[in-house]
């Protein structure tokens, strides 16, 4: 039985690169090494992430005048370098709160002595996203967004036309859609959803912005990483290894703008159907809705286990929500095939047809 995996992340991964990396793994590039060997001071290491860098930039347009670094410590460590080395001029920045992982990074935000951390919270009646004021703050160091909320399943499509540094967390849709780089100060990313393996996460980061400055580690200084390779200390070197294979396989794909066609024809073929249910429904206003992470619920919470529960006996695994929100959650990472989201689509079907 073919199982697709809805997992929020750690995601699934194209098969092209697993079916690679098993290739791969006893011998790297006949070096009589496995990859997870290899030294990160070898020029077998720095050809790999010299490539990896220069597939992402091309892959997401980045210039000459944004570092790309590959570092360990996950989303969450950013939550409290992204302040430490950006908020550097006022000591002053603005989060919108969109949910979980925004509310994560105020609360680092927070725990930095010295800083002003204001907050946009949602208060429009309707909407599941803070509007972000159009009025500039000329002390501002930046203005935070998660562009896609991963457990909400609501999403920023596009960078707030505001004339103000900004600085975001892309970890669940980044190369998913197209966003410009160049109208962010910073974009991270964990790579666990659409990049590869857990262990890696992308920093992107205008070169310009960053001042010399001690910060207590100096892993968590953008600076240091960039004047390194990423490779201050032993680098995440089988993660960035993964990652720019998936890199290659986008490239090969068409690219951003070739995948995110493709992300939006599923995601809407899954927002048709939940609109047309009489048992499942997806309250986000359409504006808002995520084309990465879908979510919806019936109205009974033994109903969404049920389905869960009958899903994954089919093969359709992890379509779990997270567990503040409940109900169900589909994540359609680049690397879920369409084949995956038809058979979740028959399925829900078949579902109502004996529970409506
Ligand atoms: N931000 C977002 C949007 C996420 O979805 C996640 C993880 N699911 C994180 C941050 C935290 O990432 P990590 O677990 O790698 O620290």
């Amino acid at each position: 039985m073919t199982v697709y995996n809805f997992s929020a992340g750690p995601g699934v991964m194209p098969t092209e690169v697993i079916n690679q990396i098993r290739e791969d793994l006893p011998s790297y590039k006949n070096s009589g090494m496995s990859v997870m060997e290899i030294s990160h001071r070898s020029p077998l290491y720095e050809d790999l992430e010299l490539e990896a860098e220069q597939d992402l930039r091309d892959l997401m347009h980045i210039g000459d005048d944004y570092a790309v670094l590959f570092l360990q410590g996950g989303g969450t460590l950013q939550f409290t370098s992204v302040p430490l080395n950006l908020a550097t001029n006022y000591h002053k920045v603005r989060y919108a709160n969109s949910g979980y992982f925004s509310k994560k990074a105020i609360e680092a935000a927070k725990r930095i002595q010295g800083l002003d951390v204001q907050v946009i919270e949602n208060d429009e009646v309707g909407s599941k996203l803070p509007t972000i004021p159009t009025t500039i703050d000329d002390q501002l160091d930046y203005l935070y967004l998660t562009t896609n909320n991963t457990i909400e399943g609501t999403t920023y499509h596009q960078a707030p036309n505001v004339n103000q540094p900004l600085a975001v967390d892309m970890s669940s849709n980044i190369l998913a859609e197209p966003y410009n780089v160049n109208d962010f100060d910073l974009i991270f990313a964990g790579a666990q959803k659409n990049i590869g393996p857990a262990g890696m996460t992308v920093v992107i980061v205008k070169r310009g912005k960053l001042v010399e400055q001690q910060l207590l580690s100096d892993v968590m200084d953008y600076r240091i990483e960039d004047a390194k390779h990423s490779s201050f200390n032993t680098p995440p070197v089988f993660n960035t290894y993964a990652a720019g294979l998936t890199f290659k396989w986008l490239k090969k794909f068409g690219g951003v703008d070739a995948i995110y066609q493709q992300n939006l024809e599923q995601a809407a073929m899954l927002y048709d159907f939940l609109d047309n249910s009489k048992v499942f429904h997806n309250d986000v206003p359409l504006a808002e809705r995520s084309i990465t992470n879908p979510v919806f619920k019936t109205d009974s919470k033994a109903l969404d286990q049920e389905f869960i529960a009958q899903a994954k006996e089919h093969g359709l695994v992890n379509l779990g929500g997270h567990r503040i929100v409940g109900g169900m959650r589909t994540s359609l990472y680049n690397a879920m095939p369409t084949a995956g989201v038809k058979k979740l689509i028959e399925e829900l079907k078949q579902f109502e047809l004996t529970h409506g």
